[in-house]
């Protein structure tokens, strides 16, 4: 081997024969352990960067361990490969999409490569492809079959210059990406819809079997999923004489409510409209609502607005009159899209109520110490801000004196009894909309028969292919409308002519199921292979940007569900356990050309090489935090290898044949810890230290940037020994032990280096093939302990002693420590209470 590290000739050589070896090739082995590395997987848009370097050298590297730990590893990849870029830039570029996907798909491929990931490429899948998709159409079929797909009209952002339908990314500050000055309209159309929230209950209690989840990412999809329990309760409108339903989680404060609030798009505006004195007048005002209301879809931040509609609403409750406003706020799909408010109880209400100059009654009052017990009073002083605990209920007639939970309790039950209203539970979520107008996805196997409606293509006749040659223009309908050939056939039912269904599906449809697909990429007669799944799944370790916390990680789990219901899988959860790595980031900011602060990994590869690229973003932070790139950080990483290998290289032609071969299995070498000298005793500690802690890292902690550290500190130690180990004072056989089990650690990180130097020292074949040495504790502990002292259960003082200390020493230097003796001040000694390397405690009467 070379005397220095050759990074760019060493790389090249090792996945060479990586891939010659078929290394990382794992079949279905029922007698063998599995593990499942997964990592998101990426969208093929032309160049990795440096968020994906970080995420798949965390995954390669708990790969490479589980396989040194003799587990099955499965640690595939694929390609997102569907979706909006590849059209856009057909549109701009007139080349069509799948040649623009599939020269990103092998540019990045030779990246992931040149990374030296330890990837199956057997399992590689493309969701672009008919073999992929044909199976998307297969899921949509069963979940028409199961009435979880339906139609309905829904709004749509419309560019009025394009004639077309906009995807919220095609929406910038309010206008259309190509039209700057074209303010986004909102247009209602029919779409196809997922009913995600028959699934919101199960969603929910399933969380609790996601017990190796980051708290963060259930807390939000917690929110996401929104369920609360309420009351829905009929206003009646006096005007046109109608109940007006509202929902509330507050029952308890109605006796507050001074108006009801309807969202803009409430089936109520048309109707007050048209009763109204000025319909113009109002249906002006409305609309201005509605399109304040759009573009707080589309943008964050709300200026909350509202418009009196004149009309009023009867609270069953007191019989009171209060106004019927519009406000962009209320969401029509939440709940009845009809709301109360009560500015006294809630903060939003209470914002907007103060804005427009409207009543604010309390009747909700704080209850215990220090507060005197509620009673009604003709007298209301407005409050300077909202109260919204529960509490104690005044000013609310046969329900005063009442707490909020029995007033809910009871007010519910009322509304039941007097046919006004009745308890309910309400979900945020809303049900998946997959319909999309364009032409780069899954088209929805659906057709329209005038005799028959609408009718699924039959299994058999799957896949619906996504036509070749369609212009792809921008303007118009959806794409797939302009292909007659695609467009007319005939109806799989009565073999009339149909018209097929011409938007495609949502490219989350593609990612929520892709990984059962890496376990059996090729069966041809179901989406899944079962005995594959039963031996793979589920995963054990997902890897991932926590940006898809929601959507992506809440569809998928739904769908394993819907899988779980159709009977392809006995299980409800398809992921153990999740990490979400923290991004990188440059000068404070996230990477992007704009700001021109991004990093190629391209060419830090061929700067530096692959290894060190991986030390440095493993090294940098913790992976769960962002960490900021720099460029003395990748030269200090480089260095480091420098040294270890130099250091590795240099010992290694100097070992006699034969000695300390490492086991197949996890035994360790026994060594008589006396009978060695201080320097061997010295390494060896410092080497099973640092395996202690790499390997329960490994297990849990994941905190590899200490890892790291730990393995440069026995660089460091070794680099000091230098001399002792010339003067003979390291038996070799200790020596070669210690610089083995380094390459072995090192080889979770720089695979290629520690391949190359795992090759010097003797071995033929690479690291991943070698077992992962069990540290020994009697080895790792310190030569001396610290030790406190109590008096009389009080930490008082810690005494240093060596580990092989007598008790009958422990007590002696225990009494002799200075602030001991202080405390114990000359008090009679009782007994002294030893506890072994871990405690004294002295008690003194
Ligand atoms: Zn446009
Ligand atoms: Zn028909």
């Amino acid at each position: 081997m070379d005397s220095t590290y050759d990074p760019q000739k060493i790389e090249a050589k090792w996945q060479a024969r990586w891939a010659e070896q078929k290394l990382f090739e794992s079949d279905v082995d029922p007698a063998r352990k599995k593990y499942y590395v997964l990592e998101m997987l990426p969208y093929p848009s032309g160049d990795i960067h440096m968020g994906h370097v970080r995420n798949y050298t965390i995954g390669d590297a708990l790969a490479r361990y589980k396989w040194m730990r003799g587990f099955n590893v499965i640690h595939p990849i694929g390609w997102d490969a569907f979706g909006l870029p590849a059209e856009n830039a057909a549109i701009k570029n007139q080349r069509h999409p799948s040649e623009f996907t599939f020269n990103h798909i092998d540019r990045m491929k030779g990246q992931l490569k040149r990374l030296g990931v330890s990837y199956d490429w057997r399992r590689e899948i493309a969701t672009c492809t008919p073999e992929y998709y044909r199976w998307n159409q297969w899921f949509f079929i069963r979940m028409f079959e199961r009435g979880l797909a339906y139609r309905k009209k829904s709004r749509v952002n419309w560019c009025p210059s394009c004639a077309t339908v906009l995807a919220n990314e095609q929406v910038v500050n309010g206008c259309c990406w190509r039209h700057e000055e074209t303010p986004v309209e909102e247009r209602e159309i029919e779409q196809w819809f997922w009913k995600i929230t028959a699934y919101a209950e199960r969603l929910l209690e399933d969380m609790k079997e996601l017990v190796q989840w980051p708290e963060r990412v259930l807390s939000m999809q917690q929110n996401w999923i929104g369920k609360s329990v309420g009351a829905e309760i009929d206003f009646r409108v006096n005007e046109i004489e109608e109940p007006l339903r509202i929902f509330t989680t507050r029952v308890d404060t109605i006796f507050g409510c001074t108006a009801v609030y309807v969202a803009p798009d409430h089936p109520i505006v048309q109707k007050l409209i048209s009763f109204s004195e000025d319909p113009e007048k109002l249906r002006r005002k409305a609309d201005r609502v509605k399109a304040s209301a759009i573009h707080a879809r589309v943008e964050v931040g709300l200026e909350k607005q509202g418009v009196d509609t004149g009309f009023s609403a009867r609270n069953p409750y007191n019989g009171e009159n209060v106004p019927i406003w519009i406000a962009n706020f209320v969401l029509s799909g939440y709940g009845t899209g009809a709301v109360m408010a009560v500015p006294a109880h809630d903060e939003r209400d209470f914002e907007f109520s103060t804005t427009y100059g409207l009543p604010i009654r309390p009747v909700i009052a704080p209850v215990g110490a220090g507060h005197a017990p509620p009673k009604d009073s003709a007298v209301i002083s407005v409050p300077s801000e909202a109260f919204v605990e529960y509490g104690i209920l005044f000013n609310s007639g046969e329900y005063t004196g009442l707490t909020s939970e029995e007033s809910i309790e009871r007010m519910t039950r009322d509304a039941e009894a007097r046919g006004f209203g009745k308890g309910t539970v309400q979900y945020r979520i809303k049900d998946w909309g997959i319909s999309r107008q364009r032409y780069w996805g899954t088209p929805i196997p659906i057709v329209y028969c005038d005799s028959c409606g609408m009718v699924p293509v039959r299994d058999q006749d799957l896949p619906v292919i996504l036509p070749p040659d369609v212009k792809l223009t921008g303007q118009g309908q959806s794409p797939l409308a302009s292909v007659p050939d695609f467009v007319n056939t005939r109806c799989p039912n009565c073999g009339g002519r149909a018209r097929r269904e011409t938007d495609t599906m949502d490219t989350f449809v593609d990612s929520s199921w892709y990984f059962y697909r890496y376990t059996s990429p090729h069966f041809s007669t179901a989406p899944i292979d079962n005995e594959a799944v039963k031996y793979w799944f589920p995963v054990d370790q997902y890897i991932g940007g926590i940006e898809h916390a929601i959507l992506h990680l809440i569809y998928m789990r739904f769908f394993t569900k819907v899988m779980q219901d159709i009977g392809l899988v006995n299980f409800s959860e398809p992921v153990a356990r999740l990490f979400t790595q923290g991004m990188v980031i440059k000068d404070g900011a996230k990477m992007s050309k704009s700001k021109g602060n991004v990093v190629d990994p391209k060419e830090m590869f061929a700067k530096y090489g692959a290894d060190t690229v991986r030390l440095y973003t493993l090294f940098a932070a913790p992976p769960a935090r962002d960490f900021d790139w720099s460029d003395s950080g990748i030269e200090g990483a480089t260095r480091f290898l420098n040294r270890a290998y130099r250091l590795v290289a240099k010992h290694a032609s100097t070992f006699p044949l034969g000695i300390a071969d490492h086991p197949k299995d996890s035994r360790r070498p026994r060594w008589d810890l006396g009978q060695l000298s201080s320097e061997e005793r010295r390494l060896i500690r410092k080497t099973h230290q640092t395996l202690r802690h790499v390997t329960e890292d490994l297990e849990g902690r994941w905190h590899f940037n200490t890892d790291v550290a730990m393995a440069m500190e026995l660089v460091n130690d070794l680099s000091e020994m230098e001399e002792s180990i010339e003067a003979g004072k390291v038996r070799p056989e200790i020596l070669k032990n210690s610089l083995e089990y380094l390459v072995l650690m090192l080889s979770l990180f720089v695979p290629h280096m520690a391949d190359e130097l795992w090759e010097g020292l003797g071995y033929s074949e690479p690291t991943l093939r070698a077992a992962w040495p069990a540290f020994d504790p009697e080895y790792a502990a310190e030569d001396e302990l610290e030790i406190p002292v109590q008096v009389n259960g009080k930490l008082r003082g810690r005494i240093r002693v060596s580990v092989s200390v007598s008790e009958d020493e422990i007590r002696e230097r225990a009494q002799a420590e200075e602030k001991v003796a202080q405390a114990i001040n000359g008090r009679q000694v009782v007994k002294i209470i030893v506890v072994p390397k871990k405690l004294v405690n002295i008690v003194v009467k």
